[in-house]
């Protein structure tokens, strides 16, 4: 067999989205498909990407270092972080959608031509594309599309279909590299899915295991490298986009119960596939502050404007991605913060009533770069108000640049997900300008929950508590469970190759 092509550059300074994370990395490696001589395969075209991980885990284990997988680098967390070995896993962007009837296991119950194959540097963007012309979507993604398909399930990347998860919850399969270089296909035993012919074809051995396929989805890299992830799309639908504002008292009795009741919204009572509340924390609790948005899915049919695919602006506005609108309020003296906010709201959530668009147009592209900070909170519904009102109780007392938008998502099972609270967990997100005084609003903020004894989760992607005993009061038996898994899954030598400092400071490295 032919060698993959290997490249990396040394002593590279990386730099993440938001810019926010800075580090000295002594390798960056590029993965591709392609052979050493530059070529690319006719057939099997995944496969020299396949063959470049497995080679560049060897290359860190024989020189000592530590290797982690990047994706988008849209996390600003440290999880993609490492000073070692880093691998640009952007150019494995090979997919397959639908699986032939012999690669699939007789009891999968699903429909095989929903299954995608998709290699981990996907990204979101090229996967709306790639689905929308064969008439599928994804479940959910976040609120825009610059992360990978890998890079985003790895800490637990969600939107605000409510009904639906995350975007871990609809993983029916991973393919990852490992120890030695050696890969593995992982799925549930309770749900199995490929076939051993495709395994065969894959080369990989098989291994369906509940708890280990539950510990990997959401493991931020350190299980190994995450070669490519099997996934279930859904037929196209559209999505019919609202905003509207309200005051917070009008929205309050919703935050807890997803009683939208009191809102008159356009289909009555019902809850909308999206629902998020997008919040002032500085407005007057009885004047409008609180914008709603939702979005209700709706059959397909083509659009009377028939837009292309590659138009990902049509219901899109930049302010759809708050974390991307809020670097605009920059460094505004305390006592103005709560006029620039008010301002920055007004310009960019102008109420809308019923546009259409597919998913790929109504989570698009942001271009949007501003020096930003942000955490996001996950709490068990029933708690949502009380966190809400801890959030909006610091901002008073110690005003930041910054704002909340609420959002809901179904329970997942991924071990560490933090959308784990049963049966919905409530997500609230706090971007902010980004600066030491925001910083110290996130510790408030959490020391307030505690206060409050408001249980809380904390998005692997965004700002992170450093302290241990937080992780191990947020997860409990799961986190004892993840660390099982790992520990079945990987030697200590192979631990230690697949950690970084977040994992150390959160006590998961060992
Ligand atoms: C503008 C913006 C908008 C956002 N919107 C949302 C949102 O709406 N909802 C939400 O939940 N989050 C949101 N986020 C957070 C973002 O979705 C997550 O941080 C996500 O993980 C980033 O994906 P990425 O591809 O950039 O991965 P990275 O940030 O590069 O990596 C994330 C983690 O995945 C690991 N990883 C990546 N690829 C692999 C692989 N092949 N194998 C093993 N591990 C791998 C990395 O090591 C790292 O631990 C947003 C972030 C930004 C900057």
């Amino acid at each position: 067999m032919p060698e993959p092509l290997i490249v990396f550059e040394s002593n590279v300074r990386f730099v993440n989205w938001h810019r926010n994370v800075q580090v000295e990395v002594a390798r960056l490696y590029d993965a591709w498909n392609r052979w050493s001589d530059r070529s690319r395969p006719t057939t099997r075209r995944w496969e020299p990407g396949l063959r470049a991980l497995s080679r560049i885990v060897q290359h860190a284990e024989a020189d000592g270092k530590r290797v982690r997988a990047l994706g988008g680098a849209w996390s600003l967390s440290e999880a993609a972080v490492t000073r070692d070995y880093m691998v640009n896993t952007k150019p494995l962007n090979y997919v397959d959608v639908g699986l032939k009837p012999e690669n699939v296991d007789p009891a999968y119950a699903g429909n095989p031509e929903y299954l995608v194959f998709t290699q981990c540097g996907t990204s979101v963007l090229e996967l709306n594309r790639i689905l929308e012309r064969r008439g599928l979507a994804l479940p959910t993604s976040g609120a825009s599309n610059g992360q990978t398909f890998c890079g985003a399930f790895s800490t637990g990347t969600h939107g605000a279909a409510n009904m639906v998860g995350s975007m871990q919850d609809y993983v029916a399969g991973l393919h990852v590299v490992g120890e030695g270089g050696r890969d593995y296909w992982v799925e549930p035993a309770s749900r199995p899915v490929v076939s051993r012919k495709f395994c065969e074809t894959l080369g990989t051995e098989l291994r369906r295991d509940d708890r280990l396929f539950n510990a990997l989805l959401v493991s931020f890299g350190s299980f190994g490298l995450i070669h490519a992830a099997l996934f279930m799309a859904v037929p196209i639908y559209l999505l019919e986009r609202h905003v509207r504002p309200y005051s917070y008292d009008r929205v309050r009795p919703s935050l807890s119960t997803l009683d939208v009741s009191g809102l008159d919204l356009p289909d009555g009572r019902g809850l909308p596939f999206h629902y998020e509340v997008v919040l002032n924390p500085y407005a007057r609790r009885d004047r409008q502050g609180a914008y709603v948005r939702f979005m209700y899915q709706r059959p397909y049919s083509a659009l009377p404007a028939a837009p292309t695919t590659t138009d990902t602006r049509v219901i899109m506005r930049p302010s759809d991605d708050v974390l991307s609108v809020i670097g605009a309020i920059g460094d505004v003296a305390p006592a103005l913060l709560p006029y620039a906010v008010e301002e920055l709201l007004e310009r960019e959530f102008e109420p809308q009533d019923g546009e259409l668009g597919t998913p790929a147009q109504a989570f698009g592209s942001t271009t949007l770069r501003g020096s930003v900070v942000s955490t996001e909170l996950g709490v068990p519904l029933l708690h949502a108000e009380n966190a809400v009102e801890a959030v909006l109780a610091v901002a008073n007392d110690f005003p930041f640049a910054g704002l909340a938008a609420v959002r809901y998502v179904r329970a997942s099972a991924a071990l560490l997900a933090f959308t784990h609270h049963e049966p919905f967990t409530c997500t609230i997100e706090l971007p902010a300008a980004g600066s030491q005084r925001a910083l110290e609003a996130y510790d408030r903020i959490w020391n307030e929950l505690e206060r409050r004894n408001v249980p809380y989760t904390l998005h692997w992607g965004q700002i992170l508590k450093n302290d241990p005993a937080h992780f191990r009061r947020a997860y409990g038996t799961r986190l004892d469970a993840w660390l099982a898994a790992r520990r079945a899954f990987l030697t200590p030598a192979g631990r230690r190759t697949f950690s970084n400092d977040l994992l150390e400071r959160a006590g998961l490295a060992s």
